[in-house]
Order: structure tokens, then sequence, then C-alpha cells
């Protein structure tokens, strides 16, 4: 601040870390940052941005980002040439291909990369390696999502804009933290909330939203569908439902009614926890309102049945009409990061191919094949916890990562370790040497989010562009060009040669994104999908011409609550729910090298005063966790921001070894992983 030379050019860019997407303007003097600062005019952030956007960029020159590749070579990553690695990524391809065939190939995209990227990822793995075993970090957080919203009302993404907020007299918001996790949102709800809208907040935390609402849902963790169905049973018990949306939009309405008969407030209390009257409040504050609002994060997905969770917080919205009605305000999801929609979007899944197009489905398959000159594989590939299980079997033989640390990120880290140590060849790119990094066989250096070009997709389908202000570090590349020399060394040519030309091809295939291009985006700034062609303006709000269900209509969905997978028990008499703070971004490889959010040096594991005394444990103490999964120590920090009998952390210290605890547990429709539900034992412990 106190440096008052010249800034040599600044360069607007879409944020990297959360999936609110904010605009940022990135100074630059003598090629490094010197400052950032939100967009004043950007539509998403008004001229906001949180401490992560704003300070969080001194990862970009760390001593230890990965300036050149690195090959395994007598057990030991030694540094190498482009062309040795290229070389032996293109040998051990090949005898694992003549060996084992394509299904033994997978590939992991990422969730931090751009669309086009992304979409270059997943015509690799299909074009080059010849599999659909492709999945994206949406596995791990909202793909319940994508599979319960399209279920209930046609699309994988969130009915309208997080401008339709602004209207809102009552906002829904269940399992989400935005204040830390999604942090212009957070402020975007607290507005809200001062100008007069009422707040209704379901979590087992008492998050610092939860403090503003006017009806704090304190629910058991697992419990959300058990909930939601109590708040449907009131709303239609009390005649707090739209009759005419309900018989000229929606359907399932009978066989809804007929389960929730035995989803009464007090009948449901037990089951979560929860005053049948605090249920009650909370059905009728929703019910009364005029523009009612839902607003969900991990919290609703990150569960055995976290689709479920999805369409019972769906069927609220069908019940008010509250989707795809003139000055509705819809139902959006908080999708993690900064392109974990967009990862999707571009069809970096195994059964879908870019817009959401089934890969089983054999015209489609078609006419992608003629426009890339490959054909596409037929048979849906492995989802990324299958492809876990499949190393393991000897089934799957080599695993490409990109940008993503798989032994911090996902759940049963002694389990993902055993898939990487089973695998024959493991390639991954990344900025620094991460945990998953360090078993591979061929590292590559990548450029972060400040150093590429691209578009983002964000949280409510802004399709946003991503501009290099910096140049990458050595012989660091982009993910668009590290695919394109692979698949060179494999003899695939993948075309486009550019984002942009990978983005115009994208929307030759997915109909969704006809109408999106670089060139349009730097025209007319963000467009929303669905924007079917050059001349549309995409589409803020859904379904106002009807919904893009089989049926066209709104589909409620009659599913019973069943508990988590994980239960407590006199072993494991505790839970663990795991999410985010504020300071830190998911694995914390970017944040954690950022001096100014020192501030928050290490995880610690928040535990209600109860039980912290029933323990004997002080703030600061060491508190060793047990799960059926692993263990781990952390410092205990004593809060009433958790429930007696439930304890918090954060995954951001690969040093705390959280998914250590995690269990397998999955999703049945999706195989996204139980992080919210953990059945732990606590028990003091010395310091490691
Ligand atoms: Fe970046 Fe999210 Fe913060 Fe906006 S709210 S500045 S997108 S981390």
């Amino acid at each position: 601040l106190l440096d008052h030379r010249p800034i040599s050019r600044t360069t607007t860019t879409t944020c990297g870390y959360c999936g609110v997407g904010c605009t940022l303007d990135v100074h630059v003097r003598d090629e490094g940052i010197a400052a950032v600062t939100p967009h004043r005019t950007a539509p998403v952030n008004r001229g906001h941005a949180c401490v992560k956007g704003r300070f969080a960029h001194g990862f970009t020159d760390a001593a230890d980002r990965l300036t050149e590749p690195l090959v395994r070579r007598h057990g030991r990553l030694e540094r190498a040439t482009w062309a040795e690695a290229l070389d032996l990524i293109s040998h051990r391809n090949a005898r694992i291909r003549e060996r084992h065939g394509p299904d033994a190939f997978a590939l992991i995209s990422s969730a931090r990369a751009t669309n086009e990227e992304n979409y270059l990822a997943q015509k690799f793995a299909r074009a080059a390696l010849g599999t659909n075993s492709v999945d994206n970090c949406s596995r791990l957080c909202h793909a319940p999502s994508a599979a319960g919203l399209t279920a209930a009302f046609g699309l994988a993404g969130g009915t309208n804009s997080l401008d339709d907020l602004d209207r809102a007299d009552c906002i829904l918001l269940a399992g989400a933290n935005p204040t830390e996790a999604h942090p212009v949102v957070g402020a975007r709800i607290k507005q809200r909330v001062l100008h007069g809208a009422r707040l209704v907040v379901v979590d087992p935390r008492r998050t610092e939203l939860a403090g503003l609402a006017d009806v704090h849902v304190r629910c058991k963790p697992g419990s959300n569908v058990a909930v939601f169905h109590a708040l449907a049973h009131v709303l239609l018990r009390e005649g707090l439902v739209d009759e005419e949306f309900l018989r000229e939009r929606a359907s399932g309405r009978a066989e809804l009614a007929a389960l929730l008969h035995d989803y009464a407030p007090d009948l449901v209390s037990a089951v979560c926890d929860v005053p049948a009257r605090e249920l009650l409040s909370a059905a009728r504050l929703f019910g009364h309102s005029r523009r009612p609002a839902i607003v969900y994060g991990l919290g609703v997905t990150e569960h055995a049945h976290g689709t479920d969770g999805v369409r019972a917080l769906a069927n609220l919205a069908i019940l008010r009409g509250s989707v795809g009605e003139p000055g509705c305000c819809g139902i959006l999801p908080l999708r993690g990061q900064n392109n974990v929609q967009g990862a999707s979007d571009m069809g970096a899944l195994p059964d879908l191919l870019p817009g959401y197009q089934a890969v089983a489905d054999p015209a489609v398959r078609d006419r992608t094949a003629r426009i890339w000159r490959h054909p596409v594989p037929a048979e849906p590939g492995r989802r990324i916890p299958q492809m876990f299980d499949a190393a393991i079997s000897g089934r799957l033989r080599a695993l490409h990562v990109i940008g993503e640390d798989i032994c911090q990120s996902d759940p049963d880290t002694a389990h993902v370790r055993e898939a990487l140590r089973s695998c024959e060849f493991v390639v991954c790119h990344d900025l620094f040497l991460s945990r998953t990094a360090q078993h591979a066989d061929v590292v590559l250096p990548a450029a972060s989010f400040l150093e590429k070009e691209g578009t983002f997709v964000n949280f409510d389908r802004r399709f946003q562009r991503v501009r290099p202000a910096l140049n990458p570090p050595g012989e660091a590349i982009d993910d668009f060009q590290i695919l394109h020399r692979i698949a060179g060394a494999l003899g695939t040519d993948l075309g486009c040669p550019t984002p942009s030309a990978a983005l115009d091809e994208c929307a030759s295939i997915a109909p969704l994104f006809a109408g999106v291009s670089h060139e349009r985006l730097d025209r007319e700034g963000p467009l929303h999908w669905p924007c079917r062609a050059p001349g549309e303006p995409g589409e803020p709000m859904l379904y106002l011409d009807g919904f893009a269900t089989r049926s066209g209509r709104a589909e409620l969905a009659a599913v019973p609550y069943r508990p988590p997978g994980d239960a407590t028990d006199d072993e494991y008499p505790m839970t663990l729910v795991t999410g985010r703070r504020l300071e830190h971004y998911n694995t914390g490889s970017m944040t954690r090298r950022t001096p100014d959010l020192r501030l928050l040096p290490e995880e610690t594991l928040d535990v209600h005063p109860e039980d912290a005394a029933r323990l004997g444990l002080s703030d600061g103490a060491a508190v060793r966790v047990t799960s059926r999964w692993g263990a781990a120590v952390l410092s205990a920090r004593t809060t009433r921001a958790v429930r007696p009998g439930e304890v918090f952390a954060a995954f951001h210290f690969p040093e705390a070894e959280i998914n250590a605890l995690t269990s397998s547990h999955t999703d049945d429709v999706t195989g996204c992983p139980e992080f919210k539900v953990t059945a732990v034992d606590l028990r003091p412990a010395a310091r490691p």
C-alpha cells in the first residue's frame, strides 16, 4: 500500500476461489501482483470481494512453485525436460493400452481449471485414451444437485440468478455457511435480512447467519430429508401452497401427500432433534412469504442420501410455486469451487458429454464423433470412487489427475493412497508438489488461474472471462497446453488449438451453450446458460416457458427419510461434520502460501464446552479423533457453534488429516461422499 510506483497493467478476470465468481482487477507491477481489487461494476460482486479474492495471491510466486517437469527415476521424483516427461508418458501409456486396453485409464479433471481446459480434458480422455472414465470433483460436492435438480426441473443448475435474491422476502438457507465459504453471497443475504427479509436457517451449526435468522432449525446432521418433509407437511396441511401452480405445472402431488402423512412436526421432531414448534414456525414463515427463495450448500448434498435432500428441498420450491414463474426467486445451490459448475457443463463426467448429453445416446455420440473426427466410446465410464476401487482391484492401471489433491480432499485417505499405490502409472499437473503429486510418476508444472486464458461458469450458470494477468513461472504452462502436448505425444490431434476455438467447438456440440463465445463475452460481458444461439441473451431465470423434464412439469419427489450411512454407537459416540473456513480454501494449497492469510495458522476441532468439560479438554489441548476409517490429532477449540455431541473441522491443512477420518459411505444416486456425518470418538492426546 505504501509503494507509490506506477502500476504497469491491470487485467480484469474472474476469481479462482469459490463459485460465486467475483470479477477482480489484478494490478501488476514489475511482473508481480501489486494489488487485487474488486471490479466496481461487475454484476456478481458489485464492487465487493472477500479476503481470499483480494489478498490470497501470494502463492503465484511461492518458492516451492513447480517450474519444470518431474519424473520418477529409481523411486524418486527428479527434474526432467518436457521432452523426457512426454516421452515417458507416451511409452508407459502405450504399454498399458497394449496389455490392458482403454478401460485401464482414467482421468480426474479439475473444477479449478477453465471450461476450455475441462472441455479438452474430457475430449482427451475420450478421443486420445479411448475411455469415458473422466470425472471431476463435483462428484465430491454437488453431484446430488445436478441429479436432484435435473430430476425435479430438467436442468443441472440453479433455477435463478443471484440478483433474484434481491427481491426475496423470505430466504430458506439450508446446509450452507456463506459468510465463510461464499462471503459475497453471505453479505448479499445479510443485506436482504437488514432490508426486512425473513431468514430461516437449517443447519446443525450456529453460523453467523443462523445468529441473524428468525428461525434456526438446528437439526441433527443427516436429518435434512426429515426436516424438509416436515416443512412440506405443514405447507400442505395449512394450505400454504400454490394450488394453481401445482395443478398446471407440477406432478406427483398425490404420492408426496401420502408420504408426508408420516412427517408431521411432532413425529419428525425426535428424528431431527428439533422441537416441533420450531419446525412449525419455519414452515409458516416460508409458507406465508410472497417471494420465497431457497439457497443451499454442501450440508444438503454431502450425505449418503444427498440427492434425496435436494429433491426434498426442491419439493418446497414446487409447493410454493417459486420456480419458473415471473418474479420468483427459485432455488440456488451454492457451488463450491470457482468452476465446479463449468467442469460438469463441459462434460468432464463419465456418463455425459458437453451440455449434459448422455454418452449412451448413439445420436449424440455420432454427432460429437463427426465434429471431433474421433470415435466416442459408448460405455459410460467410472466415477471417482469407482476409479479408486478399480485401481485397488487391478482393473485400472493409469490415472491422470489435473490439479486435484485427492489425498487431501477425498474421503477415506487410506483408501485413496492405496489406489494411487496400486496404479502402474500416475500423471499429475499441479502448481505444487501436493501429497497426490508425491505419488505420481510424472508431475507437470501448471499455470494458475491468474496466468491463463478462458472462462469459468459460476454458481448461477454465468459464463465469465478469465484472462492472464501474469506469465506462469519457469516452464509451467496451462492445463490446456499440457493436454495438447500429451495428446500430441500419444499421436492424437485434439484440434481446437486455442481456448477460444475450444469453446466454439463445445458450443457446436452442446445446444445449451450454442450462443456463447469468447468474442461475445468480451463484447457483452457475462452470459447465463442456456444460451442457445448467438443472438439470444441467455436465461438468468429458468423454466418460464416450461420445465425441461420429460413431462414438461416440475416433478415432486416422494422420497422417504433414511438415516445416514455412518451411525454413532458406544465405540464412536460423537458426530464429526467437516466443512470450510473463511481464511482458507479447500486443500489450502494457495491460501496457506499467502502470508496475509496466516491469520488462521492451523486447523482446530470445534468442540462444545459441555463435551470439552466431560473429556477434560481445554482450548488448545491436543485431542485424538478416531473413526472407523482412521485417526487424527488436532487442537481443541471450545465453541457453542457446534451442538453437544458434535464436532467440526475443515480440511484445509494436510497435516490435520481430516479426511483420514471421513467415511466411505456415498450418496446412492451419485456417489457423492458422506462428508457431513462421520461417527467419531474423542480422547485427550499428547502433542505429536
Ligand atoms: Fe473470490 Fe468467492 Fe471471495 Fe468472490 S466470494 S472474492 S469469488 S472467494
